[in-house]
């Protein structure tokens, strides 16, 4: 069967097949088509995601080790491509990562049934410097840390850099309430309506888990000190009733080279950080996923 062609819609009666050809860049075979109707050419690699692209064969790996603290700039080092092309590579991965993850989520609730039971909270880090950061919250699905969604905000520098970011970078508005209650909206497509929710004390969370979730429980908990090492998702307290988005927060930090603290990588852009996120949580709900599975089977 030859596909419909994609320059003038004919449909597959007026395409036929015309040759193959071998693609080095990753060593795959492609069926040509020539459509009778408009007379152009085209191949089954003109519907790939990679159409276009060089360099394919990092794809894969790059992916991988995005999840393993690379920093972008070792990225481009170790496959000796430019950092342009790290960062191209890097929005091109996430927005199929965002695809496989919806796609992963349904799976997940096919063989585990529903997300009942969630934790969130947020992440404070920084684009370009700590004068400008970032809040990103994190929702996990107690016990077993399926990330099921995440936003990131801008948000105005708080403590002894409030005044200095201030006069050096001028006003920065707090878009964390606006992009929380957003996460939460998209959440109602996802959740039951009954999930109980188990947050720290952190006055919004309230306000937005009852504007769309009126009838669900809300628990919350008072946060404990985080432990001295600077991981500071990294609780010292007995048992921590946080724990599930605690150690997802406290993965991140160490997963994610631009995440971490005491180091000099940074986010540049706030975008980068939602692609770099959506890339970890994809591979993280997938490492689970096939866990949870094979000890399902067994
Ligand atoms: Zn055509």
């Amino acid at each position: 069967m030859c596909p419909e062609c994609p320059n003038c819609r004919a449909d597959s009666g007026s395409v036929v097949r015309n040759g193959h050809f071998f693609r080095r860049s990753d060593s795959r075979k492609f069926q040509n088509f020539r459509c009778k109707a408009c007379l152009k050419y085209f191949s089954n690699a003109t519907f790939s995601d990679c159409y276009r692209q060089k360099k394919r064969r990092i794809n894969e790996p790059l992916r991988d080790l995005f999840c393993k603290r690379i920093s972008l700039r070792d990225a481009a080092r170790h496959f000796k491509v430019s950092r342009t092309t790290i960062a191209r590579r890097l929005v091109f991965l996430a927005a199929q990562s965002r695809k496989r993850n919806t796609m992963l989520l349904h799976s997940i609730q096919a063989e585990f049934g529903a997300f009942d039971r969630v934790q969130f909270d947020d992440l404070i880090t920084a684009e370009h410097t700590k004068c400008k950061p970032i809040s990103a919250t994190v929702v996990v699905q107690e016990d077993t840390r399926f990330i099921l969604s995440y936003c990131v905000a801008q948000i105005p520098a708080f403590g002894p850099l409030a005044a200095i970011a201030k006069q050096k970078y001028g006003h920065r508005a707090d878009h964390s309430r606006r992009q929380r209650d957003r996460l939460l909206k998209q959440l109602t497509d996802l959740l039951p309506i009954h999930t109980t929710f188990r947050t720290d004390e952190h006055n919004h969370y309230p306000v937005v888990i009852k504007r769309h979730f009126p009838h669900t429980t809300h628990v919350t908990h008072k946060s404990a000190r985080g432990s001295v090492s600077g991981q500071g998702e990294l609780k010292k307290v007995g048992r921590d009733p946080l724990f599930s988005i605690n150690h997802t927060l406290a993965m991140f930090r160490d997963k994610m080279s631009r995440l971490s603290r005491r180091s000099w990588n940074l986010s540049k852009r706030i975008d980068r950080l939602d692609d770099h996120l959506a890339i970890y949580i994809e591979s993280h709900n997938r490492m689970i996923f096939e866990r949870l599975k094979k000890a399902k089977n067994h």
